[in-house]
């Protein structure tokens, strides 16, 4: 912590130095050549920090600067006893299926969530998940593919469509019986974690739930794997914050998911929300969880869910998580997010390219990567 002040403020300065000691943390000045000094707060700030605001109201202080993260625990460097940086090693979660497969989300090669956006009738799901299942052993990727499917639907107006609840979870663990799938999917209530951890094999936090407190500890504290959304207003130390809420409670099977956020040019006719790829990047720096990326959300129109979703992979998502249809007759019933969703064809095209791009261009990446890893300082 970093305290900007005036140099000629001994009171403030008096009141800062008592408070941090109050907190065992002690105070060093740096005389500036100019009329403000800094004071670099010795210690764990943690506890001094929570007063923040208040230093900010003493005469003399500026900006008061936290420098260590609040995400200790999902944090990419941790301060060792010497208290010299280290960088932790990336975290791998493990989804298992009936099948047998483990699908190993951030090991490497990039696992497919994919599905209906929500679950609407047992012939519909079933002929769904048929289909990924069939497209999953063709291609030989059945360890690198998941389903998905709402059964509780986050609705902008409560009038409509809004999940079939249990109904739908009950057709979802039939589902994984029959295909070997394990399944995502979202949960909106925290009264409802602990039944729902009984049957889905992966839970989904959605953006309108990315800051749902109780919500985020009571899912760490079952223990399973949780996609957690980005918050389409949250910029990237809140959505790693609110990740926290989950880790803290022993949970460290958090795959970040950038879905999107809300700018001034959505909802223009050709930008449902605007993807943010950079920030999967920085994500992976500062975090050790795999990030993944919904290119479906982010687009809001099937014609775009492709290119959204190649453009991407230079930034090597650990998962991409793509809404899809199962026929296109099906269209005109599918009762929310009917005009992102993915045809079966044209996601067969969309996975055969990343299979390429994973052979012939990563490697390509990778020697570019080695360049920044060594970056020669003069
Ligand atoms: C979804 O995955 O269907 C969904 C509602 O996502 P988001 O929370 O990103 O809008
Ligand atoms: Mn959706």
């Amino acid at each position: 912590m970093i305290i900007e002040i005036e140099g000629n403020q001994p009171e403030s300065l008096r009141i800062i130095t008592e408070l941090a000691e109050k907190y065992g943390n002690s105070i060093e000045q740096i005389h500036g050549r100019g009329p403000v000094d800094t004071l670099h707060v010795i210690g764990d700030p943690k506890d001094l920090a929570q007063h923040t605001e208040y230093l900010e109201t003493l005469p003399g202080v500026g900006r008061v600067w936290r420098i260590s993260s609040s995400y200790k625990n999902i944090g990419r460097r941790v301060s060792s006893e010497g208290q010299r940086s280290v960088k932790r090693e990336s975290r791998v979660v493990e989804v298992s299926g009936p099948d047998g497969k483990i699908r190993r989300i951030g090991a490497g090669p990039c696992v497919f969530v994919v599905g209906p956006d929500s679950a609407q009738s047992e012939q519909q799901v079933f002929e769904a998940a048929r289909l990924i299942a069939e497209l999953a052993d063709r291609l030989n990727i059945r360890d690198r593919v998941m389903l998905r499917a709402g059964a509780y639907k986050p609705r902008t107006r409560p009038t409509d469509f809004r999940g079939l609840g249990m109904e739908g979870i009950e057709i979802l663990d039939r589902v994984r019986d029959e295909t070997g799938l394990p399944y995502v999917s979202e949960v909106m209530d925290h009264t409802l974690v602990e039944e729902l951890a009984g049957h889905l094999d992966c839970f989904q936090i959605g953006t309108r739930n990315a800051q749902d407190f109780k919500l985020l500890e009571t899912v760490g504290d079952t223990g399973k794997p949780v996609i957690l959304k980005r918050g389409f207003g949250n910029d990237a130390a809140e959505w790693f914050n609110a990740a926290e809420y989950v880790a803290n409670r022993g949970n460290l099977d958090i795959l970040l998911c950038e879905r999107g956020v809300k700018t001034m040019f959505c909802g223009k006719g050709y930008n449902r929300f605007t993807p943010d790829l950079n920030v999967i990047t920085y994500a992976q720096e500062q975090t050790v969880l795999p990030v993944i990326y919904d290119p479906s959300h982010a687009a809001g129109d099937d014609r775009l869910v492709v290119a959204n979703m190649l453009s991407a992979l230079p930034y090597r998502p650990a998962a991409l998580l793509v809404e899809t249809i199962h026929r296109e007759s099906f269209r005109s019933q599918q009762l929310c997010d009917a005009k992102q969703a993915l045809a079966m064809g044209p996601l067969e095209n969309a996975i055969q390219a990343v299979l390429a791009f994973e052979e012939e261009v990563l490697p390509h990446l990778q020697s570019a990567d080695h360049y920044f890893q060594n970056r020669p300082l003069i």
